[in-house]
């Protein structure tokens, strides 16, 4: 297929609204790709060249993108430049200059997806020095042979903000459409999806061999799983009662979250959001490949800083320390992790996520039992008594909480489901969690703050049916000097005047930003609002009627949520879920 072609669908793609509208749009674009060309197809769409844990990044930023439009179209940088500045996007920039331009078009047939997509690879494994020269030369020869449509796509995807408002599940429903003619088999992809992480060969099992070797779809070595997340009940009560019995119930620590991959002595640890981390763990990695002893393994556990001496946890500030690009060896030896496990998924050869939790637990039990990685500790309860003795004592021990199992379930991958419960420390007054929130949007300082250029900032959560992102609060408060810099010159570089596609919300903020970027949010209390668009429904009296946040602070020395995308963010589910369980708590 031409790369023309893909940039007039991405172009209709952006002229339309509805979601729905998107969604047949994509899927007409996938039934006329090839089934060689679908992942690049779909890499493309989602902005990434391959899947996140490959990490191959283009490591392109701005100005070697301004220099190669400067250079493919004849104009000035400074013109390059000044004119980005007013629009706030290259895409544009590259569309009107190659409009304007008088140097000629050199390719006369065009280039294909697989041409652009092999460039674009290569561009990105380009590294090393003089590497900068060469990227935007070759970037300014795909530019120069391409039409005004193209460039403006191709510079928008070589910079990883295609700006389309297509989310992941908008092309699992578009992809089930095309291939199978209705939407209905969106869940069987998404559990493919939910297995690999990787959605391009997910798309590309469907074209090549049907829908059904995609409800045959298996865990393999190597392609991380979307992680299994714990829903929330209030009290000891209503978490046995929803188990039906007897539960797991296993203390809850505030680490890194990692999945593992070992094959021999190969070893490569996953973080949260599917990111490779292995770098980050020497010590964790040597105890896996030294004391595990399996030849295949896939297995999930919670890593922080331990004192196995005194048996005392360290608090997350401490272990956070081992976040670092330099220095590595020297600080897990300082500071060394311990592994908490607390689930496995793979063994010898054999997929273990449909076993029930209590065979997957005693396997558990048994092959992650060694000095470095240990069970995560816990009781079989089915008293709510015992379950908050363990809970107030695991809070003493300077734990988070718990977090309570279903004996029979399954591992159910990148899904929210009740056979995980977590219950958390609350304080009086205020919500027992806390939220993780998308910046939309942020507001200009004013007063003290002006010379910061930065003042607050516009959040939403994440509306998974709706696969968009819904205003909840903004958020004033909690921020230190260093916190407001970090805010104004990250989000400086990626806001726009306009509003993003995939974000619905009543309140204006000084500047848009694309969602990207998660926090962690305390509040007091969930409150009906007609501002916030977050779950909004009408009224008795026909008004909209949303959730927000009472007395929201970003919580201290919070940072950016690396390890969560934006589509990680707690949902509107959620928020109306911690609504109604605040209601319970309250009428007490
Ligand atoms: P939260 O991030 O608050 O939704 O809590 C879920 C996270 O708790 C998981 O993603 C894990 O990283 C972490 N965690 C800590 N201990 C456990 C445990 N025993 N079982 C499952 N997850 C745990």
């Amino acid at each position: 297929m031409l790369f023309r072609t893909l940039a007039e669908h991405y172009s209709e793609l952006e002229s339309v609204s509805s979601r729905l509208k998107m969604m047949e749009i994509l899927s007409s674009l996938f039934k006329i790709t090839g089934k060689e060309e679908i992942k690049f197809v779909i890499y493309i769409t989602q902005g990434i060249l391959l899947p996140p844990f490959e990490g191959l990044e283009f490591g392109v930023a701005e100005k070697i993108m301004e220099d190669a439009i400067s250079l493919a179209t004849g104009y000035e940088r400074d013109v390059i430049e000044n004119s980005y500045n007013k629009s706030g996007d290259l895409g544009i920039v590259a569309f009107d200059f190659k409009s304007k331009t008088k140097l000629k078009r050199m390719l006369d047939n065009g280039y294909s997806v697989s041409d652009v997509y092999n460039k674009m690879y290569k561009i990105a494994n380009t590294n090393g020095p003089g590497s900068k020269d060469l990227k935007i030369k070759m970037i300014a020869e795909l530019i120069a042979s391409s039409t005004d449509l193209e460039a403006k796509y191709i510079t928008r995807y070589v910079l990883g903000e295609l700006r389309l408002g297509v989310g992941d599940y908008t092309i699992l429903e578009a992809l089930s459409l095309a291939y199978v003619g209705n939407r209905e088999e969106k869940q069987s992809l998404e559990y493919a999806y939910n297995l690999c992480s990787d959605m391009g060969e997910v798309g590309e099992c469907l074209a090549k061999n049907g829908i059904e070797s995609i409800k045959k779809f298996d865990v393999s070595l190597f392609k991380p799983l979307r992680p299994e997340l714990a829903e929330r009940l209030p009290t000891a009560e209503e978490i046995i009662e929803r188990m039906g019995g007897v539960c797991s119930v296993e203390q809850k620590y505030d680490g890194f979250r990692c999945q593992i991959h070992k094959s021999n002595n190969k070893v490569k640890i996953y973080s949260r959001n599917l990111e490779e981390t292995t770098n980050m763990f020497p010590d964790l990695k040597e105890a896996v490949i030294t004391d595990i002893k399996s030849d295949t393994i896939i297995f999930e556990g919670e890593a922080l800083a331990f004192n196995d001496v005194t048996n005392e946890f360290l608090p997350f500030q401490e272990t956070i320390q081992r976040k670092r690009k330099h220095d590595i060896k020297e600080k897990s030896m300082e500071l060394p992790l311990h592994l908490f496990a607390f689930d496995i998924i793979y063994l010898n050869g054999h997929s273990l996520i449909n076993e029930p939790y209590s065979k997957r637990r005693s396997i558990i039990e048994k092959l992650l039992n060694t000095k470095t990685i240990t069970p995560t500790k816990r009781i079989l309860t089915s008293s709510p008594k015992e379950f908050e003795l363990f809970f107030d004592k695991s809070i003493e021990d300077g734990l988070e909480g718990i977090v309570a199992k279903d004996l029979k379930s399954t591992y159910v991958a990148g899904a929210r489901k009740f056979s995980w419960i977590k219950m958390k420390r609350s304080y009086k007054g205020i919500l027992s969690d806390t939220l993780d929130l998308v910046i939309i949007g942020y507001f200009l300082g004013r007063g003290s703050r002006a010379e910061f250029k930065f003042g607050g900032l516009l959040c939403a959560v994440y509306n998974k049916e709706r696969d968009i992102f819904e205003s909840i609060s903004k958020i004033g408060t909690g921020f230190t000097e260093d916190n407001m810099r970090m805010f104004s010159s990250l989000l400086g570089k990626i806001k726009s005047a306009n509003k993003p596609a995939r974000v619905d919300s009543i309140v204006v903020p000084d500047f848009w930003v694309e969602p990207r970027y998660v926090i962690t949010v305390r509040a007091d209390e969930i409150t009906k609002s007609p501002t916030h668009t977050c779950g909004k429904s009408k009224n008795a009296s026909g008004l909209e009627i949303g959730y927000a946040l009472r007395f929201p602070r970003i919580i201290e020395n919070s940072n950016i949520r690396t390890d969560k995308n934006a589509e990680d963010a707690t949902t509107t589910s959620e928020v109306i879920e911690m609504y109604n369980n605040q209601k319970k708590i309250s009428s007490k």
